[in-house]
Protein backbone atom coordinates (compact mmCIF):
# COMPACT_ATOMS: atom_id res chain seq x y z
CA UNK A 1 0.00 0.00 0.00
CA UNK A 2 1.38 3.45 -0.49
CA UNK A 3 2.24 5.34 2.14
CA UNK A 4 1.10 8.86 1.99
CA UNK A 5 3.11 11.22 4.16
CA UNK A 6 5.27 8.43 5.65
CA UNK A 7 8.91 9.80 6.46
CA UNK A 8 11.90 8.52 4.77
CA UNK A 9 12.74 6.24 7.52
CA UNK A 10 9.52 4.94 7.63
CA UNK A 11 9.65 3.89 4.03
CA UNK A 12 12.95 2.30 4.39
CA UNK A 13 12.10 -0.27 7.26
CA UNK A 14 9.08 -1.14 4.58
CA UNK A 15 11.62 -1.53 1.82
CA UNK A 16 13.74 -3.86 4.22
CA UNK A 17 10.82 -5.87 5.57
CA UNK A 18 9.68 -6.35 1.57
CA UNK A 19 13.13 -7.60 0.82
CA UNK A 20 13.57 -9.98 3.89
CA UNK A 21 10.48 -11.49 2.92
CA UNK A 22 11.21 -12.06 -0.88
CA UNK A 23 14.55 -13.54 0.20
CA UNK A 24 12.36 -15.66 2.91
CA UNK A 25 10.16 -16.56 -0.80
CA UNK A 26 12.78 -17.45 -2.97
CA UNK A 27 14.03 -19.99 0.02
CA UNK A 28 10.74 -21.52 0.48
CA UNK A 29 10.14 -21.98 -3.26
CA UNK A 30 13.41 -23.56 -3.83
CA UNK A 31 12.64 -25.79 -0.80
CA UNK A 32 9.47 -26.56 -2.10
CA UNK A 33 9.95 -27.22 -5.43
CA UNK A 34 13.35 -28.27 -5.72
CA UNK A 35 16.22 -26.68 -7.98
CA UNK A 36 15.29 -23.88 -10.58
CA UNK A 37 16.32 -21.08 -12.84
CA UNK A 38 16.34 -17.24 -12.25
CA UNK A 39 13.96 -17.03 -15.19
CA UNK A 40 11.65 -19.59 -13.45
CA UNK A 41 11.51 -18.17 -9.72
CA UNK A 42 10.67 -15.04 -11.46
CA UNK A 43 7.91 -15.91 -13.58
CA UNK A 44 6.55 -18.05 -10.50
CA UNK A 45 7.41 -15.22 -7.85
CA UNK A 46 6.01 -12.32 -10.00
CA UNK A 47 9.26 -10.58 -9.95
CA UNK A 48 11.53 -8.86 -12.38
CA UNK A 49 14.68 -10.99 -13.54
CA UNK A 50 17.00 -8.63 -11.80
CA UNK A 51 15.14 -8.63 -8.60
CA UNK A 52 15.18 -12.25 -8.65
CA UNK A 53 18.91 -12.23 -9.57
CA UNK A 54 20.04 -9.63 -6.60
CA UNK A 55 17.90 -11.62 -3.88
CA UNK A 56 19.85 -14.81 -4.88
CA UNK A 57 23.00 -13.01 -5.30
CA UNK A 58 22.31 -11.11 -1.51
CA UNK A 59 21.34 -15.95 -0.50
CA UNK A 60 24.84 -16.63 -1.76
CA UNK A 61 26.69 -14.55 0.08
CA UNK A 62 24.57 -15.69 3.23
CA UNK A 63 25.51 -19.17 2.13
CA UNK A 64 22.26 -20.49 1.49
CA UNK A 65 21.88 -20.74 -2.06
CA UNK A 66 24.75 -22.53 -4.92
CA UNK A 67 24.50 -22.67 -8.55
CA UNK A 68 23.36 -25.85 -9.43
CA UNK A 69 23.05 -27.69 -13.20
CA UNK A 70 22.49 -26.34 -16.21
CA UNK A 71 18.52 -26.16 -16.79
CA UNK A 72 16.21 -25.48 -19.68
CA UNK A 73 13.18 -23.96 -18.39
CA UNK A 74 10.29 -22.98 -20.24
CA UNK A 75 10.53 -19.62 -19.58
CA UNK A 76 13.50 -17.65 -21.81
CA UNK A 77 16.77 -19.13 -22.51
CA UNK A 78 18.34 -22.24 -20.97
CA UNK A 79 19.67 -20.94 -17.21
CA UNK A 80 21.85 -22.34 -14.09
CA UNK A 81 19.76 -23.80 -11.77
CA UNK A 82 19.55 -22.44 -8.23
CA UNK A 83 19.67 -24.70 -5.55
CA UNK A 84 19.72 -24.62 -1.98
CA UNK A 85 23.11 -24.84 -0.42
CA UNK A 86 23.81 -27.20 3.02
CA UNK A 87 27.14 -26.25 3.40
CA UNK A 88 26.63 -23.66 5.93
CA UNK A 89 23.76 -23.59 7.97
CA UNK A 90 21.99 -26.58 9.66
CA UNK A 91 18.74 -27.41 12.09
CA UNK A 92 19.35 -29.85 15.15
CA UNK A 93 16.05 -31.97 16.53
CA UNK A 94 16.17 -34.09 19.05
CA UNK A 95 13.83 -35.95 20.80
CA UNK A 96 13.40 -37.34 24.84
CA UNK A 97 11.25 -40.06 24.90
CA UNK A 98 10.52 -42.82 27.38
CA UNK A 99 13.16 -44.81 26.28
CA UNK A 100 15.57 -43.42 24.00
CA UNK A 101 16.90 -39.80 23.59
CA UNK A 102 17.91 -38.83 20.37
CA UNK A 103 19.32 -35.96 18.32
CA UNK A 104 19.08 -35.32 14.29
CA UNK A 105 20.56 -32.76 11.62
CA UNK A 106 19.40 -31.98 8.86
CA UNK A 107 21.33 -29.35 6.54
CA UNK A 108 19.77 -26.13 5.31
CA UNK A 109 19.50 -28.44 1.99
CA UNK A 110 16.79 -30.71 4.03
CA UNK A 111 19.96 -33.79 4.15
CA UNK A 112 20.36 -35.69 7.07
CA UNK A 113 24.20 -34.94 8.52
CA UNK A 114 24.50 -36.04 11.86
CA UNK A 115 22.30 -38.45 13.75
CA UNK A 116 22.81 -40.16 17.56
CA UNK A 117 20.53 -42.22 19.64
CA UNK A 118 20.68 -43.99 22.98
CA UNK A 119 18.68 -46.39 24.63
CA UNK A 120 17.76 -45.20 28.17
CA UNK A 121 14.69 -45.48 30.74
CA UNK A 122 14.08 -41.99 31.37
CA UNK A 123 11.45 -42.32 33.78
CA UNK A 124 14.08 -44.26 36.02
CA UNK A 125 16.29 -41.33 35.54
CA UNK A 126 14.73 -38.52 36.00
CA UNK A 127 14.82 -35.02 33.83
CA UNK A 128 18.54 -33.71 35.05
CA UNK A 129 20.17 -37.14 33.67
CA UNK A 130 17.81 -37.68 30.91
CA UNK A 131 19.26 -34.09 30.11
CA UNK A 132 22.93 -34.82 30.55
CA UNK A 133 22.89 -37.77 28.24
CA UNK A 134 20.56 -36.02 25.44
CA UNK A 135 23.42 -33.08 25.50
CA UNK A 136 26.13 -35.45 25.19
CA UNK A 137 25.14 -36.63 22.27
CA UNK A 138 23.71 -32.68 20.67
CA UNK A 139 27.47 -31.54 21.31
CA UNK A 140 29.14 -34.75 19.52
CA UNK A 141 26.75 -33.67 16.52
CA UNK A 142 27.75 -29.95 17.37
CA UNK A 143 31.46 -30.34 17.54
CA UNK A 144 31.89 -32.93 14.63
CA UNK A 145 29.95 -30.26 11.98
CA UNK A 146 31.49 -27.37 13.55
CA UNK A 147 34.56 -28.95 12.01
CA UNK A 148 33.46 -28.71 8.66
CA UNK A 149 32.45 -24.87 8.71
CA UNK A 150 29.20 -25.34 9.43
CA UNK A 151 26.80 -23.61 12.17
CA UNK A 152 23.41 -24.36 14.10
CA UNK A 153 20.42 -22.28 13.64
CA UNK A 154 18.77 -24.00 16.50
CA UNK A 155 17.50 -26.73 18.48
CA UNK A 156 13.94 -28.06 18.80
CA UNK A 157 13.51 -30.66 21.35
CA UNK A 158 10.34 -33.16 20.94
CA UNK A 159 9.08 -34.34 24.60
CA UNK A 160 6.46 -37.02 24.97
CA UNK A 161 3.53 -35.11 26.70
CA UNK A 162 2.00 -31.52 26.78
CA UNK A 163 3.95 -28.66 26.10
CA UNK A 164 3.15 -25.05 27.09
CA UNK A 165 5.09 -23.68 24.79
CA UNK A 166 4.53 -20.09 25.89
CA UNK A 167 5.71 -21.08 29.26
CA UNK A 168 8.40 -23.36 27.95
CA UNK A 169 7.15 -26.33 30.26
CA UNK A 170 6.51 -29.94 29.41
CA UNK A 171 3.72 -29.55 31.90
CA UNK A 172 2.85 -33.29 31.95
CA UNK A 173 4.32 -36.11 30.80
CA UNK A 174 2.28 -39.42 32.04
CA UNK A 175 4.63 -41.68 30.30
CA UNK A 176 7.87 -39.98 31.31
CA UNK A 177 6.49 -39.09 34.52
CA UNK A 178 8.01 -35.97 34.46
CA UNK A 179 5.41 -32.72 35.34
CA UNK A 180 6.03 -29.03 35.39
CA UNK A 181 9.55 -30.03 33.88
CA UNK A 182 11.26 -26.92 32.37
CA UNK A 183 13.06 -28.85 29.73
CA UNK A 184 14.23 -25.87 27.60
CA UNK A 185 15.78 -23.76 30.50
CA UNK A 186 17.65 -27.49 31.74
CA UNK A 187 19.14 -27.41 28.15
CA UNK A 188 20.12 -23.83 27.74
CA UNK A 189 21.93 -24.07 30.88
CA UNK A 190 24.12 -26.90 29.45
CA UNK A 191 24.50 -24.90 26.29
CA UNK A 192 26.74 -21.77 25.53
CA UNK A 193 23.54 -19.78 24.28
CA UNK A 194 24.64 -19.67 20.73
CA UNK A 195 21.70 -21.21 19.55
CA UNK A 196 18.31 -20.48 20.16
CA UNK A 197 16.44 -23.70 21.98
CA UNK A 198 12.15 -24.54 21.63
CA UNK A 199 10.74 -27.57 22.77
CA UNK A 200 7.38 -29.09 21.57
CA UNK A 201 5.33 -31.98 21.37
CA UNK A 202 6.72 -34.75 19.76
CA UNK A 203 4.03 -35.94 17.51
CA UNK A 204 3.24 -32.25 16.40
CA UNK A 205 7.34 -32.71 15.12
CA UNK A 206 6.24 -35.92 13.92
CA UNK A 207 3.65 -34.34 11.87
CA UNK A 208 5.41 -31.37 10.85
CA UNK A 209 8.37 -34.17 8.99
CA UNK A 210 5.73 -35.57 7.24
CA UNK A 211 3.76 -32.89 5.65
CA UNK A 212 6.05 -32.86 2.85
CA UNK A 213 6.41 -29.32 1.84
CA UNK A 214 5.27 -28.89 -1.93
CA UNK A 215 3.70 -32.29 -1.98
CA UNK A 216 0.18 -31.97 -2.60
CA UNK A 217 -0.94 -35.24 -1.58
CA UNK A 218 0.40 -34.76 1.97
CA UNK A 219 -1.18 -31.03 2.95
CA UNK A 220 -4.27 -32.60 4.57
CA UNK A 221 -2.98 -35.46 6.79
CA UNK A 222 -3.22 -37.17 10.05
CA UNK A 223 0.02 -38.46 11.37
CA UNK A 224 -0.26 -41.24 14.29
CA UNK A 225 3.38 -41.28 16.02
CA UNK A 226 3.58 -44.53 17.69
CA UNK A 227 5.75 -45.11 20.84
CA UNK A 228 5.21 -46.64 24.55
CA UNK A 229 2.53 -43.53 23.93
CA UNK A 230 0.55 -42.68 20.72
CA UNK A 231 0.93 -39.14 19.95
CA UNK A 232 0.49 -36.93 16.79
CA UNK A 233 -0.25 -34.28 14.87
CA UNK A 234 -3.04 -32.88 12.11
CA UNK A 235 -2.13 -30.73 9.25
CA UNK A 236 -4.39 -29.31 7.31
CA UNK A 237 -3.39 -27.24 4.23
CA UNK A 238 -0.23 -27.83 5.22
CA UNK A 239 -0.19 -26.27 8.35
CA UNK A 240 -0.46 -27.74 12.01
CA UNK A 241 -3.27 -27.29 13.82
CA UNK A 242 -2.26 -26.74 17.64
CA UNK A 243 -5.41 -25.83 18.92
CA UNK A 244 -6.39 -23.38 22.02
CA UNK A 245 -3.69 -24.14 24.36
CA UNK A 246 -1.43 -26.26 21.95
CA UNK A 247 -2.44 -29.48 22.71
CA UNK A 248 -3.87 -30.88 20.09
CA UNK A 249 -3.12 -34.49 18.76
CA UNK A 250 -3.36 -36.14 22.18
CA UNK A 251 -4.81 -38.58 19.99
CA UNK A 252 -3.42 -42.05 22.50
CA UNK A 253 -5.47 -40.83 25.23
CA UNK A 254 -9.04 -40.73 23.47
CA UNK A 255 -10.94 -43.27 25.81
CA UNK A 256 -12.06 -46.02 23.17
CA UNK A 257 -12.71 -49.03 25.42
CA UNK A 258 -14.44 -47.02 28.98
CA UNK A 259 -13.68 -50.49 30.85
CA UNK A 260 -10.64 -51.09 29.79
CA UNK A 261 -6.83 -50.84 30.95
CA UNK A 262 -5.66 -48.17 33.18
CA UNK A 263 -3.48 -45.59 31.10
CA UNK A 264 -0.26 -44.01 31.65
CA UNK A 265 -2.02 -40.95 32.49
CA UNK A 266 -4.29 -42.81 35.07
CA UNK A 267 -7.44 -42.37 33.04
CA UNK A 268 -8.92 -45.80 32.07
CA UNK A 269 -9.35 -47.31 28.46
CA UNK A 270 -7.54 -44.61 26.29
CA UNK A 271 -6.80 -45.68 22.86
CA UNK A 272 -2.69 -45.94 23.31
CA UNK A 273 -2.88 -48.42 26.27
CA UNK A 274 -4.13 -50.79 22.87
CA UNK A 275 -2.65 -49.39 20.05
CA UNK A 276 0.91 -48.07 21.60
CA UNK A 277 4.27 -50.40 21.48
CA UNK A 278 3.71 -51.62 25.23
CA UNK A 279 0.16 -53.19 23.87
CA UNK A 280 1.66 -55.04 20.96
CA UNK A 281 4.86 -56.16 23.05
CA UNK A 282 2.90 -57.50 25.91
CA UNK A 283 0.58 -59.13 23.29
CA UNK A 284 3.22 -60.52 21.02
CA UNK A 285 5.57 -62.68 23.42
CA UNK A 286 5.37 -63.42 27.50
CA UNK A 287 7.82 -61.70 29.47
CA UNK A 288 10.98 -63.82 29.36
CA UNK A 289 10.92 -63.64 25.56
CA UNK A 290 13.77 -61.56 23.90
CA UNK A 291 11.37 -58.90 22.12
CA UNK A 292 9.99 -58.45 25.48
CA UNK A 293 13.91 -57.51 26.98
CA UNK A 294 14.53 -53.89 27.48
CA UNK A 295 18.01 -54.05 26.90
CA UNK A 296 17.95 -55.04 23.60
CA UNK A 297 17.63 -52.07 21.04
CA UNK A 298 13.87 -51.51 19.82
CA UNK A 299 14.77 -51.55 16.27
CA UNK A 300 16.01 -55.15 16.76
CA UNK A 301 12.55 -56.26 18.88
CA UNK A 302 10.65 -54.95 16.21
CA UNK A 303 13.03 -56.72 13.51
CA UNK A 304 12.24 -60.07 15.58
CA UNK A 305 8.27 -59.40 15.34
CA UNK A 306 8.90 -58.81 11.41
CA UNK A 307 10.98 -62.26 11.27
CA UNK A 308 7.87 -63.94 13.41
CA UNK A 309 5.71 -62.63 10.93
CA UNK A 310 7.23 -63.57 7.91
CA UNK A 311 7.47 -66.92 9.17
CA UNK A 312 3.81 -67.12 9.80
CA UNK A 313 4.53 -67.48 13.29
CA UNK A 314 0.39 -67.27 14.71
CA UNK A 315 0.84 -65.78 18.12
CA UNK A 316 2.56 -62.52 16.06
CA UNK A 317 -0.08 -62.33 13.36
CA UNK A 318 -2.76 -62.54 15.86
CA UNK A 319 -1.01 -59.99 18.04
CA UNK A 320 -0.26 -57.39 14.84
CA UNK A 321 -3.88 -57.77 13.45
CA UNK A 322 -5.64 -57.01 16.90
CA UNK A 323 -3.47 -53.94 17.63
CA UNK A 324 -3.92 -53.45 13.86
CA UNK A 325 -7.61 -53.38 14.54
CA UNK A 326 -7.45 -51.39 17.33
CA UNK A 327 -5.45 -48.69 15.83
CA UNK A 328 -8.04 -48.64 12.95
CA UNK A 329 -10.54 -48.39 15.33
CA UNK A 330 -9.26 -44.63 16.33
CA UNK A 331 -8.19 -44.16 12.81
CA UNK A 332 -12.03 -44.22 11.95
CA UNK A 333 -13.01 -41.76 14.32
CA UNK A 334 -10.34 -39.35 13.43
CA UNK A 335 -11.14 -39.75 9.83
CA UNK A 336 -15.09 -39.00 10.87
CA UNK A 337 -14.08 -35.97 12.41
CA UNK A 338 -11.24 -34.74 10.07
CA UNK A 339 -11.90 -36.69 6.61
CA UNK A 340 -7.75 -36.19 6.34
CA UNK A 341 -6.51 -36.99 2.66
CA UNK A 342 -4.37 -39.96 4.27
CA UNK A 343 -3.44 -41.60 7.69
CA UNK A 344 0.33 -41.77 8.24
CA UNK A 345 1.42 -44.43 10.59
CA UNK A 346 5.14 -43.17 11.77
CA UNK A 347 6.84 -44.61 15.01
CA UNK A 348 7.08 -48.10 15.85
CA UNK A 349 3.80 -48.19 13.07
CA UNK A 350 6.65 -47.67 10.43
CA UNK A 351 8.96 -50.82 11.49
CA UNK A 352 5.84 -53.52 11.54
CA UNK A 353 2.71 -51.24 10.10
CA UNK A 354 2.83 -53.29 6.77
CA UNK A 355 1.76 -56.29 8.90
CA UNK A 356 -0.82 -53.86 10.86
CA UNK A 357 -2.17 -52.42 7.62
CA UNK A 358 -5.16 -54.76 6.25
CA UNK A 359 -6.76 -54.98 10.16
CA UNK A 360 -6.21 -51.18 10.11
CA UNK A 361 -7.97 -50.61 6.72
CA UNK A 362 -10.38 -53.71 7.67
CA UNK A 363 -11.75 -51.36 10.88
CA UNK A 364 -11.36 -47.87 8.83
CA UNK A 365 -13.61 -48.92 6.18
CA UNK A 366 -16.12 -50.43 9.04
CA UNK A 367 -15.88 -46.88 11.00
CA UNK A 368 -15.88 -44.57 8.75
CA UNK A 369 -19.58 -43.12 7.76
CA UNK A 370 -18.47 -42.11 4.10
CA UNK A 371 -18.18 -44.71 1.59
CA UNK A 372 -14.20 -45.95 0.46
CA UNK A 373 -13.40 -44.24 4.15
CA UNK A 374 -14.28 -41.12 2.59
CA UNK A 375 -10.97 -41.31 0.75
CA UNK A 376 -8.72 -41.46 3.30
CA UNK A 377 -5.69 -43.60 2.50
CA UNK A 378 -3.22 -45.57 4.79
CA UNK A 379 0.28 -44.59 4.50
CA UNK A 380 3.12 -46.31 6.30
CA UNK A 381 6.02 -43.78 7.31
CA UNK A 382 9.42 -44.67 5.92
CA UNK A 383 10.87 -42.26 9.12
CA UNK A 384 10.68 -44.78 12.06
CA UNK A 385 11.17 -42.95 14.97
CA UNK A 386 13.45 -40.53 13.20
CA UNK A 387 10.15 -38.19 12.22
CA UNK A 388 10.15 -36.40 15.44
CA UNK A 389 13.65 -35.48 15.51
CA UNK A 390 13.66 -34.83 12.14
CA UNK A 391 10.09 -32.51 12.33
CA UNK A 392 12.30 -30.52 15.39
CA UNK A 393 15.28 -29.95 12.47
CA UNK A 394 12.86 -28.52 10.18
CA UNK A 395 11.42 -26.72 12.91
CA UNK A 396 14.56 -25.30 13.98
CA UNK A 397 15.56 -24.15 10.18
CA UNK A 398 12.05 -22.32 10.08
CA UNK A 399 13.69 -18.72 10.94
CA UNK A 400 15.99 -19.17 8.30
CA UNK A 401 13.62 -20.10 5.78
CA UNK A 402 11.14 -17.08 7.09
CA UNK A 403 14.13 -14.25 7.33
CA UNK A 404 16.97 -15.22 5.82
CA UNK A 405 18.90 -11.82 7.02
CA UNK A 406 19.95 -13.38 10.28
CA UNK A 407 22.72 -15.49 8.93
CA UNK A 408 25.39 -13.08 8.09
CA UNK A 409 27.26 -12.37 4.83
CA UNK A 410 30.17 -14.43 4.13
CA UNK A 411 33.61 -12.70 4.17
CA UNK A 412 34.28 -11.89 0.36
CA UNK A 413 37.25 -13.24 -0.92
CA UNK A 414 38.62 -10.43 -3.55
CA UNK A 415 37.51 -11.23 -7.19
CA UNK A 416 34.50 -13.16 -8.46
CA UNK A 417 34.79 -16.04 -6.29
CA UNK A 418 31.57 -17.10 -4.56
CA UNK A 419 29.77 -15.25 -6.82
CA UNK A 420 26.73 -15.98 -8.17
CA UNK A 421 26.31 -15.41 -11.97
CA UNK A 422 23.19 -13.00 -12.52
ZN1 LIG B 1 -4.36 -41.85 28.80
Amino acid sequence: MASLGASPQSHSVDHLDLRRSNLGLVLRSLRDHGPRSRATLSSELGMTRSTVSTLVSELAERGLVREGKVQRSSVGRPGTAVELDGSRVYGLGAEVNVNHVSVLALDFAGRTVGERRLALDARAMGPEVVIDHLMRLVCEVVDELALGGRHAAGLTVGVAGLVDRRRDLLTHGPNLGWFDVPVGELIRRRLDGSFPVRIDNEGNLAATAEATPGVPDRQDILVLFGEIGVGGGIVADGRLLRGRRGYAGEFGHIIVQPRGRTCGCGRTGCWETVSGLRALLELVAEPHDTIRNPALGLDERLAEINRRADLGDARTLDALDQVGTWVGVGAAILANALNPAAIVLSGYYSAVGHHMRPAVERALGAGVLAVDSGGTRVEISTMGFAAAVRGGAMAALEPVFADPSGIPRRPQPAGPAGEVMA
